[in-house]
């Protein structure tokens, strides 16, 4: 089942930034409040997470890295309003099995910390290690055992540019939390404690904010809140559209749509808005179980929510067009 795992592990993890992914997400849910990130060509020869969260005991290190094994889901019932990141337990299995993987914690309030290597597949023995409070994954090698799979990566510099966007996207719904970036040892990115329009403006510029305007607005069960490109602001592109659903960064076809009409509407043109939004919504409103990858979800009242979305997106142009 080694090969049925590196089959799956394919689906999870496509590239660097699909690992960087998975890493980044398990800090969040372990609560983290600072998480440091080292990466050394391009992700590919090696990933490494350490963050301050709640850490993982001794005991449970084999089964961070079991397939189907998660901390976060008990039931059937909970997958129903997931509100954590993860909820698979395939995550750390699928880096595993392509990479080698060194997975070292220390839970909060012990004395000591613990690490599990694993190898090609094979879990070595829990051993003590020194470690502060929290975790570290360290990921090197990716599909070293399977070369076939690392010939469709790319060049260094576009697996790191996809892994700073992997970075980037966390980063921005987590103003509170500290986040750096390495890269072949230099930091590409050091982002404190902020508030969200300075986080906004550290990674899409502080033009961006500067033209930006306020949405926050909530009705039946449903909250739209962040920035949108101001009529003026002329830099808009693809790239400025991050739009997150409860935390998690997605591209909806729904919400899409509300944005780009509510533009249209107001400014009659079809250039593309540049926004930064989080809605979120009872966990019940919107399957997230849709890919491993989870950039999709479905919602079930989809119209509803379209309706929402463009309501609170075209008052807000349509008042700062004048
Ligand atoms: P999932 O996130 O879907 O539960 P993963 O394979 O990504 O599955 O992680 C497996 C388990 O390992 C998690 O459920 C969690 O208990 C533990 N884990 C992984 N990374 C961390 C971390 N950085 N801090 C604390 N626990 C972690
Ligand atoms: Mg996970």
């Amino acid at each position: 089942d080694h090969l049925v795992n590196q089959i799956a592990a394919g689906e999870v993890v496509e590239r660097p930034a699909s690992a960087l992914k998975e890493m980044l997400e398990n800090s969040l849910d372990a609560g983290a409040r600072r998480i440091t990130v080292d990466i050394a060509q391009g992700g590919i020869k090696l990933i490494r997470v350490n963050d301050d969260g709640s850490g993982i005991a001794a005991d449970d290190l084999p089964l961070a890295l079991d397939r189907h094994a998660t901390s976060k889901i008990g039931s059937l019932d909970e997958l129903e309003r997931v509100a954590t990141l993860g909820f698979r337990g395939e995550g750390l299995a699928s880096v595993a099995s392509v990479s080698r993987l060194t997975l070292v914690s220390r839970p909060h309030g012990e004395a000591h910390a613990h690490q599990i290597i694993a190898i090609d597949g094979t879990l070595h023995p829990v051993e003590p290690a020194a470690h502060p409070e929290g975790t570290t994954v360290e990921m090197v090698d990716l599909y070293f055992n399977t070369p076939a799979r690392r010939k469709f990566l790319k060049s260094e510099a576009t697996e790191y540019a996809h892994c700073a966007a992997a970075f980037e996207r966390v980063a921005l719904a987590h103003p509170g939390v500290e986040m750096i970036l390495r890269h072949n040892g230099k930091v590409t990115a050091r982002l404190p404690v902020q508030s969200l329009a300075d986080r906004v403006g550290a990674i899409l510029g502080r033009d961006f904010v500067d033209a930006s305007l306020i949405v926050d607005s909530e009705a039946g069960g449903l909250t739209l809140r962040g920035l949108v490109a101001s009529p003026t602001f002329s830099k808009a592109s693809r790239d400025a559209q991050f739009f997150y659903v409860n935390g998690r960064f997605v591209r909806d076809k729904t919400a899409q749509h509300a944005l780009r009409q509510a533009y249209r509407d107001v400014l009659h043109h079809e250039r593309h808005p540049a926004y930064a939004l989080f809605f979120t919504l009872d966990p019940a409103g919107v399957d997230v179980n849709v890919h491993p990858t989870k950039v999709e979800v479905r919602f079930r009242e989809s119209q509803a929510i379209h309706q929402f979305l463009f309501h609170s997106v075209h008052k807000v142009l349509a008042a700062g067009a004048g």
